[in-house]
């Protein structure tokens, strides 16, 4: 299969208008999985940022006032747009982000069903009742949008995260400055450019760029709210610059899932989500299934059985439909993961895996490590990559304290048939979504999002729509 197309007309959208960053300066997109440039995007500046932002604040004065069945209506035909244009998208960030081209449909649909919910959402927000709280006064609660929202998005789902944004944004009755990760902005900007026709000038302005593009929207005095997904460094280093202008600040961040498997549970279940949920997208998902803490009797199986299926992967090029496991985004990535096998304990043994694949591009074995203790860095530490780690643990309050004992708090799964044990478990687990038996699901109706230093703010959801929402309390004097 050809791999030398470019993908044409990736242009910033602002104002309504396809156009080139102000300074004409482009930036290489490259294929992970070959390791060589295949397109190239406006690498915007500062002065993008600018006119973004005045585009985005100048479509806020109609756009605010729409009604919600307006924005519904222009989100439900957003996502038919994302579902006509299912099999380009597709192929884009299967291309941008090596992933497995079998997977990236699911994503892509995934995406359209947020909106088509954000457009159910925004027409039934619900709230206090308004009545008479003091004597002579009635008292009402108003949701009014918060305005312009820059929106900073992390290469692992370009498409994906780009859409679980734009929809409770544009719900809320904001206008969105949209940057994409520097590494994945070819499906976001195709999006832009259908998107151009069909939603209002200002409405949602994308600006690919740098991290200075991201910070530039932060900084941005006009900007009112920041939703990052990324790093936690990242969302550090947006929380203390947003405090300059106290804008408000959403933070979807890294994880670092324990998967709980008490000695009763289904373990073929288990070890089929932990291969599924471990290694796909080649581990570069903040959900991985990637900290196992399994209790002694099914320990050995466990593991047996997680090998097995690591083994089975199919490692290759993402564009062949058989290929389960594609590369990692780029060689620092592979050098970050091949650093954190490298340095493991001598005690930690590596199962299966372990090493770069010899081939182009950035691919690393699937990999599981066991005999981890809880001070290891690769159990403290995201990886990012395809790398299942075990550690044993006695009992149910040995695996409580070590599935809480990292600084993340976004995801867990338990695995037990013990109804009693799974409800202690569910309280127990210091995590924003805590699955029993099963491990990756997610629907827009329920909230998504971290605690702990996974971030703050939920996407998905009406919690996710309130916040891209200000609450006014209105009080109006009898007297
Ligand atoms: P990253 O933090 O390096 O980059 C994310 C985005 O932030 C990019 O667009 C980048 O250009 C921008 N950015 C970087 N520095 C910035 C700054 N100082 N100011 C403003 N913007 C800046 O993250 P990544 O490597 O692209 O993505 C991987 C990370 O994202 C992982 O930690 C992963 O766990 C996390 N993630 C979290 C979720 C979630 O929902 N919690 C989902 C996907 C990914």
């Amino acid at each position: 299969m050809s791999r030398t197309t470019t993908v044409p007309g990736l242009a910033n959208l602002v104002g309504g208008e396809q156009v080139e960053s102000r300074s004409g300066a482009r930036r290489a997109v490259v294929d992970p999985s070959t390791g060589e440039p295949f397109t190239d995007a406006p690498d915007s500046t500062r002065e993008d940022v600018e006119r973004a932002v005045a585009a985005a604040r100048l479509a806020a004065g109609s756009w605010s006032q729409t009604t919600p069945a307006q924005r519904a209506e222009v989100l439900l035909r957003l996502a038919d747009l994302v579902t006509d244009l299912r099999e380009p998208l597709v192929a884009d960030d299967s291309r941008n982000a090596g992933k497995p081209i079998g997977t990236v449909g699911d994503e892509v649909d995934a995406g359209a069903d947020s909106l088509r919910y954000f457009a159910g959402a925004a027409r039934v927000l619900e709230g206090k009742a308004a009545g008479e709280y003091l004597p002579g006064y009635t008292s009402m609660l108003r949701r009014e949008p918060v305005g312009v929202v820059g929106q900073i998005a992390p290469w692992n789902y370009p498409v994906m995260m780009a859409l679980w944004k734009i929809g409770p944004a544009l719900a809320g009755g904001n206008t969105v400055v949209l940057k994409p990760a520097p590494a994945t902005p070819v499906s976001t900007l195709r999006l832009a450019a259908a998107a151009a026709e069909l939603l209002p000038p200002g409405v949602l302005n994308v600006v690919a760029g740098g991290d200075e593009v991201g910070a530039a929207l932060v900084e941005h005095p006009d900007v009112d709210m920041v939703s990052l997904t990324g790093s936690v460094a990242t969302g550090k280093a947006i929380a203390r610059t947003a405090a300059d202008t106290l804008k408000r600040v959403h933070l979807e961040l890294g994880g670092k899932a324990p998967v709980v498997v008490f000695d009763d549970a289904d373990v073929s279940a288990a070890a089929a989500a932990i291969v599924g949920g471990g290694f796909w997208n080649a581990g570069q998902d903040c959900t991985a299934a990637t900290r196992v803490l399994v209790t002694p009797a099914l320990h050995d199986e466990l593991v047996a059985a997680v090998v097995r299926g690591a083994e089975e992967l199919v490692v290759g090029d993402p564009s062949a439909p058989g290929t389960t496991l594609g590369p990692l985004i780029s060689a620092a990535q592979r050098e970050r993961v091949t650093g954190l096998i490298g340095r493991r304990a001598p005690r930690a043994e590596v199962v299966t895996g372990g090493h770069p694949v010899d081939r182009p591009g950035f691919y690393f074995e699937p990999t599981v490590v066991t005999g981890l203790e809880q001070g290891d860095e690769l159990v403290q530490e995201e990886i990012f990559g395809p790398v299942v780690t075990v550690q044993r643990v006695a009992d149910e309050s040995e695996a409580v304290r070590a599935a809480n004992a990292t600084p993340y708090g976004l995801v867990a799964s338990v695995w037990t048939r013990d109804v009693a044990r799974a409800m202690r478990m569910s309280k127990a687990l210091q995590f924003g979504t805590v699955w029993v038996n099963d491990h990756f699901p997610v629907t827009p109706e329920m909230p998504f999002g971290g605690f702990k230093q996974s971030g703050y703010g939920k996407d998905l959801s009406t919690y996710a729509l309130e916040e891209y929402t200000l609450l006014k309390h209105v009080m109006v004097s009898h007297g």
